[in-house]
């Protein structure tokens, strides 16, 4: 039998059918491009966070965690330049009125268009190329000019008149700015010394013109961000132990290291020194995953000048006196959600015997281990099983599953991702041992309940 492809389609049908993504405000119609994380994905999006946190900050005594405010002073934005040219730009089909991007839809038929082009410079390529652009959604030829337009989230956060629309404060579009507003904080509070980095896990926001891909881009999505500064004269050799380091993340991390690979940057943004992307072979196509950027001494000279406030590091050691350059890593957990669901989706067998197994790496399955009785209806194999669950539950996440036949809550724990299953029977009440089920084997072995805990922490950190 031919192993079908996989497609996005069957991922998102997956997600919603067993508890991992919901679209937001269904009962409403859906709310475009704002998901949910249902019980079992917020416990994969949690363990996906652990082991990048794990990486970046306990491993790694150069790096301190933070976690800033989604809000900050609107000057932040000015100074980062968002409030300029945080702009994607937008064409409206004449039409139908769908609002398309058109960095997009001139990338569909091979125009590579960067999205820092300016407004004239990115019409122009698009007036040479219109005849060839059709609209995704109803097919015709006929759009307005590029407009850019501007992806930062308003609110009126702290302003209490009509027209805060004037002088808005700003969801945050990025979480590495949370950063560099703090990195004299965390200089004059803990004790670190250049080279060290500062890591972030948080919610972003952006207004995409184009929501698309599931939730490979969504308006809110959550960032895992490290920004590492560095003495000038070291800004490359720190990138590319930067580079290593992250690529050898994703291979500890069990992901198939044949789908991903780097991506250099070939316009760069003015000030930035060199750019990478790691990319990964999603169902829709390589995308990227991960940007990991040398961006000299901007970020911190540009929130000096617009706060005043002297950004120099002083040498310890040397006494010289500098700005500190920045090299970044930064990655969403949603994008590393689907590639991690996408890199452990299987369909295994045929006809009845046929599953579809979510073969996660162990550390990260939502659902250690689930406990089951063999019967429902037999109040002696219950409470065994009950007890047997209870222990195993203050170590792992797991499940207790009484219904159906043992065949059915297999095949749940597999579309789930569950590791092992531990099948309490009418043995179990002399022998003192239960049945344990292998994931990804499918091979049944029997464990004496004494040795149980061993043989599952064992088998889970192989
Ligand atoms: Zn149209």
């Amino acid at each position: 039998m031919l192993e079908q492809k996989l497609t996005l389609e069957m991922i998102e049908s997956l997600c919603k059918r067993r508890g991992f993504v919901y679209p937001s405000s269904e009962i409403y119609g859906g709310f475009a491009a704002v998901y949910d994380y249902g019980p079992y994905g917020v416990l994969l999006a949690n363990n996906i966070k652990a082991a990048w946190w794990k990486a970046m900050v306990q491993l790694r005594q150069d790096i301190v965690g933070l976690d800033s405010a989604i809000f900050m002073h609107p000057k932040t934005w000015i100074a980062s330049g968002h409030v300029g040219g945080f702009a994607d730009p937008m064409s409206e089909c004449k039409e139908c009125h769908s609002r398309l991007r058109v960095d997009h839809l001139l990338e569909a038929i091979d125009v590579v268009a960067d999205e820092k082009m300016s407004e004239d410079e990115i019409n122009a390529l698009f007036d040479a190329h219109k005849s060839e652009i059709h609209c995704p959604k109803c097919g015709n030829s006929n759009f307005t000019e590029a407009k850019k337009f501007n992806m930062l989230v308003k609110s009126n956060l702290g302003q209490f008149t009509e027209n805060w629309n004037a002088d808005p404060s700003y969801l945050r579009g990025e979480t590495c700015q949370g950063i560099y507003l703090n990195y004299k904080n965390v200089l004059n509070s803990c004790r670190v010394k250049v080279p060290f980095g500062i890591a972030q896990i948080g919610k972003a926001f952006r207004n995409e013109i184009t929501a698309r891909q599931f939730i490979f881009r969504t308006r809110e999505l959550e960032q895992m961000e490290m920004q590492y500064f560095v003495h000038p004269d070291r800004e490359m050799e720190e990138y590319e132990r930067l580079r290593e380091y992250r690529w050898n993340y994703y291979r500890d991390l069990g992901i198939d290291m044949n789908k991903l690979k780097w991506h250099k940057h070939e316009n760069l943004v003015f000030y930035a020194k060199e750019a990478y992307d790691i990319e990964y072979a999603f169902p829709f196509g390589t995308k990227e995953l991960e940007g990991i950027h040398a961006r000299g001494n901007y970020d911190l000279t540009q929130h000096g000048t617009h706060s005043g406030v002297d950004m120099t590091y002083l040498d310890p050691k040397s006494n010289e006196k500098y700005i500190p350059h920045i090299i970044e890593s930064s990655v969403g957990v949603g994008r590393s959600f689907l590639m991690v669901i996408s890199d452990s989706y299987r369909e295994e067998g045929e006809d009845h015997d046929k599953r579809v197994v979510l073969k996660f790496p162990k550390h990260l399955a939502p659902i250690k281990v689930a406990v089951f009785p063999l019967l429902k209806n037999k109040p002696e194999l219950v409470s065994r099983a009950k007890e047997v669950f209870q222990e195993l539950q203050k170590q792992w996440m797991c499940e207790f599953d009484d219904n159906g036949n043992v065949g059915k809550r297999y095949r749940r724990q597999d579309e789930i991702g569950t590791p092992y299953c531990v099948t309490v029977d009418f043995d179990t009440l002399t022998d003192h041992a239960v049945t344990v089920r292998d994931r990804d084997t499918m091979q049944q072995e029997r464990v004496p309940l004494s040795q149980l805990q061993n043989y599952l922490t064992a088998h889970l950190s192989a």
